[in-house]
């Protein structure tokens, strides 16, 4: 048997990895960056296909991974992880800095900035496998690297902390990242439109 709960103690950083369309910029954050080879300098990281990012990465083949602090707001996970650059501008008003390749990255939340050129990608179904050389490598700071349990426990706003109000209608919560879905019944295909985990991840409330 294979239980869910067993694939949840695998530990995870965060790390917010930009990519570009040639014109305008995109972020999202992926949990999934990896050194694979330490000479040359290799790393991997996995996307989600229905990411605009994975589609960026196909084509442009450039990006940049800002590793996120223990610092970093609930704001930038709800700016970059929880709607798609294919509706927004999600650098749009901020303020970044721009590596050497020309993308931005993060320097208020992020402890290095990492810039590298896929050299390969792989079809995994649902994802796509990049492999990457490492062409700057930069420490921003010494503040401690968040990792997915620390964004769960102390990022992540409490569900409980604030019930929606039902108002005699049944309401669904997305247990990942708090969004609320109304209605009594959850399709089973139904997808998370913030964070994109399925139904099972969703509780009834109310
Ligand atoms: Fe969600």
């Amino acid at each position: 048997m294979i239980e869910k709960e067993a694939m949840y103690k695998i530990t995870y950083g965060l790390f917010m990895l930009t990519t570009t369309d040639g014109e305008k910029q995109n972020g999202c954050i992926v949990n999934t960056v990896s050194m694979l080879t330490d000479t040359p300098k290799r790393i991997v990281v996995f996307v989600n296909k229905s990411n605009y990012s994975e589609e960026l990465l196909r084509k442009t083949g450039i990006f940049n991974v800002s590793v996120l602090t223990e610092s970093t707001s609930f704001d930038v996970f709800r700016q970059f992880g929880f709607q798609s650059g294919r509706d927004v501008d999600k650098f749009e008003g901020g303020r970044y800095e721009t590596s050497e390749n020309g993308l931005y990255y993060l320097t208020d939340c992020a402890n290095a900035v990492l810039s590298a050129k896929v050299i390969d990608y792989y079809d995994y179904d649902t994802h796509t496998l990049f492999v990457a050389e490492v062409t700057e490598a930069k420490t921003l700071s010494t503040e401690k690297s968040v990792t997915y349990e620390y964004y769960q426990s102390y990022i992540k706003p409490r569900p409980n902390a604030e019930p929606p109000k039902t108002e005699g209608k049944g309401k669904w919560v997305c247990k990942i990242c708090g969004y609320v879905h109304e209605g009594e019944e959850l399709p089973e295909d139904f997808i998370c439109p913030w964070c994109k985990h399925p139904a099972e991840d969703f509780e009834k409330v109310g």
